[in-house]
């Protein structure tokens, strides 16, 4: 996974007075990115609002755009993406590029491309191939996908959301849903969607469970969900 778990702490209004004067520059503007008061927002699509005694602007690092004036009509590097890149070089908000994610089973944060799909921490995300064990039956299955859409937003083939079938009952609706194959049943190899929750992990490995599945005993305990 190209994940890895961290904690953002909220920007403190005012930065420690030692704190990466470099990313700032020098002058005025940077003297006002240091020492004025701006509380940074990052939004989920890795642009970042910051909020300051003079207004409320939208930074979008990436692109070395900020919505305030000072940038916006006189094209000056602003204090406001000064600040932003002295909060994201200091690592209290995520890069340029990346924002942060929010595990779907156990809310950890989670820092990643804001293109990255997952929506599970590196803890509780599924690789393909991986062998798992359905909660509710007991039954082993093998990953195939873990998609990013959620169990209220998938539908099974008999047109039921996947959040509304019974045995999902005691998992997130929210849940990114995870494809897998019955291990009991690879002849046919129908994929069926569980709420994540629902699969709990054997074995990290996906080729050390490629292994336990060749000599797995078929059961014929496999009620369909999906
Ligand atoms: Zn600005
Ligand atoms: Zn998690």
């Amino acid at each position: 996974m190209s994940t890895q778990t961290a904690h953002f702490e909220q920007p403190a209004r005012r930065l420690p007075p030692e704190t990466h004067l470099s990313e700032a520059g020098t002058g005025e503007r940077a003297r006002r990115a240091r020492t004025e008061p701006m509380t940074i927002r990052p939004l989920r699509d890795g642009r970042v609002i910051v909020e300051t005694d003079g207004g409320t602007y939208v930074v979008d690092a990436d692109h070395d755009q900020c919505t305030c004036p000072d940038h916006a009509i006189r094209g000056t590097r602003c204090k406001h993406l000064r600040r932003v890149a002295i909060e994201a070089a200091a690592g209290r908000i995520p890069p340029a590029g990346m924002r942060q994610h929010v595990c779907g089973i156990c809310g950890a944060h989670t820092v990643a491309a804001v293109d990255h799909a997952t929506t599970l921490c590196e803890h509780h995300a599924f690789e393909p191939g991986e062998l798992v064990v359905d909660r509710e039956t007991g039954s082993l299955l093998i990953v195939v996908d873990q998609t990013a859409v959620r169990a209220d937003d998938r539908r099974t083939d008999d047109g039921r959301l996947i959040a509304d079938v019974e045995t999902n009952r005691n998992y997130g609706d929210h849940e990114p849903v995870i494809d897998a194959v019955y291990a009991s049943r690879l002849g046919r190899a129908k994929r069926y969607g569980f709420p994540a929750s629902r699969l709990r992990h054997t074995d990290r490995d996906p080729a050390r469970g490629q292994q336990l599945l060749a000599s797995h005993q078929p059961d014929q305990s496999a009620p369909a969900t999906g």
